[in-house]
C-alpha cells in the first residue's frame, strides 16, 4: 500500500510497489542475460552461425572486449550489427571517486532508461572483492540507507550486473588498483569475490540475481577472467 503523504518510514515498513512502466525501463537483451545454449539460439534466429555466440562470448567474458574493431575472428561485415544486437552497451560510467591510495573506486553508472547505479572495486593484498548493484533504487527502507529512503526504481538484469564485474575486470586487467603483495603482483589479478552489498536487497530480484552468479561462476566459455582461479 502506497505510503500517505507525511509518513514516517520505519523500519518495518517496506515499500515492494512494482516499478512504474516496467517494460519501457527494460534494458536491451545481452548475451550476459542468457546460458550458453540460449545464446546460440539467440543468435541463429537473428539469422547468424550459431558458433557465434561462443565467439562473442569469449570476446566478452575472457577478453572482455566489446569494440567490434578487436573483433577480427567475425567478419567484418557483420561485426557491428553482432555488437550492436548481443553486447549493446548497459552501463555508462558517470563518475569515480577513489580512496585507500588507489586501491578502492567506487563508480557510480548511468543505465539506459538514466537510473544510476553504483559499484566499488576494493583491492587487498589477498583478494580484490567487487560489490554489486542488483537493483536501481530500494525498497527495504532500511531507516539507516538513503538509497532505502528513495524507494525503488527497477530491478536490474542479469547482465546489468553481470556488466558491473566485467568493467571492475577491464579495469584490473589495465593496471588501474595499485597494491597487492608480491605473489599477487605476479600472477594475472583478477576478481575473486563478489558482493551484492551495493544498491538493491538481491534476494528481491532473485532470478536475475541467481542468473548473475551463474553467469560469474561458469566454465563457459572457457575459463572465465573473473571466476577465482582453482
Ligand atoms: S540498499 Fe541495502 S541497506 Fe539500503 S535499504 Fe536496501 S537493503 Fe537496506
Amino acid at each position: 500500500m502506497p505510503d500517505a503523504p507525511g509518513d514516517r518510514l520505519t523500519p518495518e515498513r517496506f515499500t515492494l510497489r512494482a516499478p512504474q512502466r516496467a517494460d519501457a525501463r527494460r534494458p536491451p537483451r545481452h548475451l550476459a542475460d542468457l546460458a550458453p545454449d540460449e545464446r546460440a539460439t539467440a543468435l541463429r534466429e537473428d539469422g547468424h552461425a550459431a558458433y557465434r555466440a561462443k565467439q562473442l562470448s569469449v570476446h566478452y567474458f575472457e577478453r572482455l572486449v566489446t569494440d567490434p574493431e578487436r573483433m577480427s575472428d567475425l567478419p567484418k561485415a557483420h561485426r557491428d550489427r553482432l555488437v550492436a544486437e548481443h553486447l549493446p552497451t548497459l552501463l555508462t560510467p558517470v563518475t569515480e571517486l577513489v580512496a585507500d591510495g588507489g586501491r578502492t573506486v567506487k563508480s557510480v553508472w548511468r543505465l539506459h532508461d538514466g537510473a544510476l547505479v553504483e559499484s566499488v572495486l576494493m583491492r587487498y593484498p589477498d583478494r580484490v572483492t567487487i560489490c554489486v548493484s542488483s537493483q536501481a533504487g530500494c525498497g527495504m527502507n532500511c531507516p539507516f540507507c538513503a538509497t532505502g529512503q528513495g524507494g525503488l526504481t527497477r530491478n536490474l538484469s542479469t547482465a546489468e550486473i553481470v556488466e558491473q564485474v566485467v568493467a571492475a575486470a577491464r579495469m584490473l586487467r589495465h593496471g588501474r588498483l595499485p597494491g597487492g603483495d608480491a605473489p599477487e603482483r605476479e600472477a594475472p589479478l583478477r576478481v575473486s569475490n563478489v558482493v551484492f552489498m551495493g544498491m538493491g536487497e538481491a534476494l528481491a530480484n532473485y532470478s536475475r540475481a541467481v542468473g548473475a552468479i551463474r553467469r560469474l561462476t561458469a566454465r563457459h566459455p572457457t575459463d572465465w577472467a573473473c571466476r577465482p582461479a582453482g
